[in-house]
């Protein structure tokens, strides 16, 4: 499938892998916008949040929120941090693999552009 997180996912292509598991994988991104800013995505390909079933990811939705929260808290950002994941093109998604942002260490502000 030609989709760059299925290859970051197979090693096909390098990232500075921070997590791995069975079900996810986190990586520091490559155009970082926040001192912390690293993505977590499941191993699976779903393209879209639209495309996240409640009746077979209810579980994995979990396992990406709880691992941001402890990498989070391992990447010094207990002062806080910004999760954010996009939708579609309106929502400003540009790779077509959900991921979880996760940025820390400044200051966040609203609204996001
Ligand atoms: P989106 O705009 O879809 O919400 O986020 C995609 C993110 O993937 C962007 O923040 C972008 O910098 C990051 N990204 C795009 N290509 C690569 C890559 O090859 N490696 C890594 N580590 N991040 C990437």
């Amino acid at each position: 499938m030609d989709c760059l997180f299925c290859k970051i996912v197979s090693g096909d292509i390098t990232a500075r892998k921070l997590y791995e598991d069975d079900q996810v994988a986190a990586f520091h991104d490559i155009a970082p916008q926040a001192p912390v800013h690293f993505l977590i995505i499941p191993k699976k390909h779903i393209a879209t949040l639209h495309e996240l079933s409640e009746a077979d990811d209810k579980a994995l939705a979990g396992h990406l929120l709880f691992t941001a929260q402890r990498l989070a808290q391992e990447q010094g950002c207990q002062e806080g941090f910004r999760v954010v994941m996009n939708c579609n093109d309106l929502g400003g998604q540009t790779v077509y693999h959900i991921h979880m942002h996760v940025l820390g260490q400044r200051q966040m502000h609203w609204p996001p552009g």
